[in-house]
């Protein structure tokens, strides 16, 4: 299965895609993780990515299209894969076309979780991330078992820097403009599935399992 899922800053993306991955045991490619872990082992990349996502706006199309390239010419993306956070603009989406396109391949779901604006905010800035393998909690609708501490790998949880009000205000901005318009992109060009993200996490599963099972 090869597939994208859409969503706003905090609708649950990440969240969703470990549980999908799982269950369809496809690699999960997030651009905002790939970018964090640069970050943290200071590559280029992530000096360069980092400038841009302190400020809550999008990294450069070049650069962002160029890493998810590399990506999915990899051996575990052949039989397919799960894309979280990419694409984010129209460009993007219009890049990716041509590339899988390039390499005789298509995708065969583009699912949209769907959550009011009314929600964001206390989504992200109640967020926390695992420091070691990134995984997401929320402080109070997914806490971890032991306070700070990840549950896979006891790793420290830390607050990612963009999850600040005045940053997510930004992200929300940028979703708005140059995102969004992506919804009305894969209507005409695809088809796009949606689910109702403001349900609780295991709830939004079941529903996405319902529309992946068919
Ligand atoms: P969220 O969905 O919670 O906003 P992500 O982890 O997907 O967060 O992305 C974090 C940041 O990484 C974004 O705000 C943006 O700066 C950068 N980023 C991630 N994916 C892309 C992309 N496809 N294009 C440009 N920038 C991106
Ligand atoms: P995204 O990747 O879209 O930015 P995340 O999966 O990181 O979003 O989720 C954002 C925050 O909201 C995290 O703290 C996560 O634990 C929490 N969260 C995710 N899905 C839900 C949900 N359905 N209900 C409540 N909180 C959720
Ligand atoms: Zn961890």
């Amino acid at each position: 299965m090869r597939m994208i899922l859409l969503g706003a800053p905090g609708a649950g993306k990440g969240t969703q895609a470990n549980l999908i991955c799982e269950k369809y045991n496809i690699p999960h490619l997030s651009t905002g993780d790939i970018f964090r872990m640069n970050i943290s082992t200071c590559t280029p990349l992530g000096v360069q990515a980092k400038k841009y996502i302190d400020k809550g706006q999008l990294v450069p199309d070049d650069l962002t299209i160029q890493v998810v390239e590399d990506r999915l010419v990899r051996e575990d993306c052949k039989d397919g894969f799960l894309l979280d956070g990419f694409p984010r603009t129209v460009f993007q989406a219009e890049e990716l076309a041509k590339f899988l396109q390039s390499i005789n391949n298509t995708l065969d779901v583009v699912l949209l979780i769907d959550v009011p604006t009314g929600f964001i905010l206390e989504r992200n800035i109640g967020r926390r991330i695992c420091s070691s393998c990134g995984s997401s909690y929320h402080i109070k609708f997914n806490p971890p078992e032991e306070l700070g501490i990840c549950d896979f790998c006891s790793g420290k949880l830390i607050q990612r820097n963009d999850d600040n009000e005045e940053t997510v205000k930004e992200r929300l901005n940028v979703y708005t403009t140059q995102t969004h318009p992506l919804i009305d992109y894969y209507k005409t060009n695809h088809f796009l599935s949606t689910v109702d993200g403001r349900d609780d996490i295991l709830t939004v599963s079941k529903n996405i399992f319902l529309i992946l099972d068919n």
